[in-house]
């Protein structure tokens, strides 16, 4: 660990106009690839208002039986997948012979362009399996690039601490000056992890016209006036003139509020989504089904 590469002071911008809440939303409880049970925090019906961020589950237990079967085989096609591992480990092998170990605190992000088949399988028995993932689209030009995929370490995640004590971890983008480990040029993600002591705040400036969410797992935040409780995502409002965002911890917090927070740049573009696939048309979501089904997807 370099002082570089864990800068403690770095200093919080002021902000004028910090953005509000939109609303605060709950998600729905459900279960994915052999039974995984899980939370969409994001699901179908916000993809537009937060293009282009298509979906988020978070995941969270200390039961095998909820995540014991893991997500077998099956295609994707058309946007990029961010798994973000708080606690576990997951073995992921694709059709290209792929292989990665995602553990502790470490990110798979994975595009998958034209498509492949992969599997994500939890690699322990027992203990706490906890994270999320998120789906990223692509632009319409870049659905059908050649997939590509990166395993981020955690020791290769840069992080900062702020004077009073905040701690961010930068997945993506650029928080306060800190680059993080991935850029993405036509989204614009940025995709930051904040633990917040008690009676701590951040600050972040935020373009204007990027969509923009938190995702609260510890404790609990506020954004002006409004508490955003642990296991909700708000969706920040859209004001043009607003500057970024404004995260308070309260101190009646028994420990440090721990949020993720994700905005980035909407592509403005027709979403057709049939399961894995997110694709713009409708003939291009059946054209993905066939390649599938014919072997195509490799
Ligand atoms: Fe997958």
């Amino acid at each position: 660990m370099t002082s570089a590469h864990h800068p403690n002071h770095v200093p919080l911008p002021v902000l004028t106009q910090p953005r509000g809440i939109d609303h605060i939303v709950a998600g729905v409880s459900t279960s994915d690839g052999d039974g995984v049970k899980l939370t969409r925090v994001l699901h179908q019906p916000l993809q537009q208002r937060l293009d282009p961020f298509l979906m988020l589950d978070a995941f969270g237990s200390d039961n095998p039986g909820d995540y014991i079967g893991g997500f077998p085989n099956h295609p994707h096609r058309g946007f990029e997948t961010v798994t973000y591992m708080i606690a576990g480990r997951m073995r992921h092998r694709d059709s290209a012979g792929h292989e990665g170990l995602l553990q502790n605190g470490g990110v798979q992000w994975m595009t998958a362009g034209r498509g492949l088949v992969h599997s994500e399988l939890p690699e322990q028995e027992e203990g706490r399996m906890e994270g999320f993932q998120l789906w990223l689209n692509l632009p319409a030009k870049d659905k059908m690039r050649e997939p590509w995929y990166r395993d981020i370490q955690s020791s290769e995640i840069p992080e900062y601490g702020t004077q009073s004590g905040v701690h961010v971890r930068v997945i993506a983008g650029t928080s306060n000056g800190v680059a993080g480990a991935m850029q993405r040029e036509h989204t614009e993600p940025l995709y930051v992890d904040i633990t917040l002591p008690p009676g701590t705040e951040f600050s972040q400036e935020l373009p204007a016209d990027h969509n923009a969410l938190i995702y609260v797992f510890r404790e609990s935040v506020f954004i002006g006036n409004s508490e955003v409780p642990t296991k909700r995502m708000a969706i920040l409002a859209n004001a043009p003139d607003s500057d970024g965002v404004l995260l308070r911890a309260p101190r009646t917090n028994h420990s440090p509020a721990r949020v993720l927070l994700m905005a980035g740049k909407p592509l403005h573009e027709p979403i057709a989504q049939y399961g894995p696939f997110v694709m713009n048309t409708r003939e291009q979501v059946v054209q993905a089904v066939h390649d599938f089904q014919n072997g195509k997807l490799r």
